[in-house]
């Protein structure tokens, strides 16, 4: 049912909640902690490509500045936090012994073959070469989450585009439920989806915080768009990225999706 333990290549994708506390500044410890798990899976001989939020709340606490209401000051923040992400991660990974690689991408890139393919052989070739890449919407210059529609839909894209094994979301929440339990204590998780259908994604709401984006309906919809590559997709809480090693050998708690598309 789930191909733990043969994982060659996989996606982690991580939100904004989940990388910074909530006075929006980075949460250190947890960033650290993704950096050496990530390093330690590397080492293991899984490919890894971490696809990462926080540029705009790292923008946000390092100049000190009101939440962003504008598109060009979302835009403006986000230039300068996603340099101070990739400067810890920097860190991090190298106190690990992994070199990193950005990549910042659009959505007109991957709607264009030409353009796509370069990105995929960039990808391709950054993997060979050992790197960790650790990918971004380029949201200085693209339609601010208009255009990939947040970085769920970003990491989906990712999985399609590099081939990987499984997309991890790495999130605020411990899985799919069948109703939202911020608003229904009765509400149960579910553990095993075999296909995202619409009416899921219909029923499902959106972020759970006011530094998070995508919300579940975001991650369904990554789902199904990697479901159309066969692809499979598991959301876990985030909060100990030491949940990862589970993901690779099939114990995490979480709702894995099988990546089959729905008839
Ligand atoms: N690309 C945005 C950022 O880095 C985040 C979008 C999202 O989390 O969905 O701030």
């Amino acid at each position: 049912m789930n191909n733990a333990g043969n994982y060659k290549r996989i996606v982690v994708k991580i939100g904004t909640s989940t990388l910074t506390h909530e006075t929006g500044k980075l949460n250190l410890h947890r960033i650290e902690t993704l950096a050496r798990v990530l390093s330690d899976i590397k080492n293991s001989g899984t490919e890894v490509v971490l696809v990462s939020s926080g540029a705009v709340t790292a923008g946000v606490a390092k100049i000190g500045f009101h939440r962003p209401t504008s598109t060009k000051e979302k835009q403006a923040l986000a230039a300068i936090g996603q340099n101070e992400i990739m400067k810890i991660y920097g860190k991090f990974f190298s106190l690990y012994g992994h070199p990193i690689a950005q990549l910042l991408l659009t959505k007109d890139v991957i709607d264009a073959p030409a353009r796509r393919a370069l990105a995929e052989d960039t990808l391709e070739e950054l993997l060979s070469m050992g790197c960790v890449p650790i990918i971004n919407e380029n949201d200085p210059v693209s339609c601010y989450e208009i255009e990939f529609g947040g970085n769920d839909r970003l990491s989906a894209c990712v999985g399609v585009l590099c081939h990987a094994d499984i997309v991890v979301n790495l999130t605020d929440i411990d899985g799919y439920y069948d109703s939202d339990p911020r608003k229904n204590p009765y509400a149960k998780m579910i553990p095993y989806v075999e296909s995202v259908t619409d009416k899921m994604v219909e029923n499902a709401g959106g972020a759970g915080t006011e530094r998070g984006t995508g919300g579940m309906q975001a991650k369904l919809i990554a789902a199904q768009m990697l479901a159309d590559a066969g692809i499979p997709m598991m959301i876990v809480q985030g909060t100990d990225p030491e949940v990862l090693y589970k993901v690779m050998d099939g114990s995490a708690k979480g709702t894995y999706f099988a990546g089959v598309a729905a008839k």
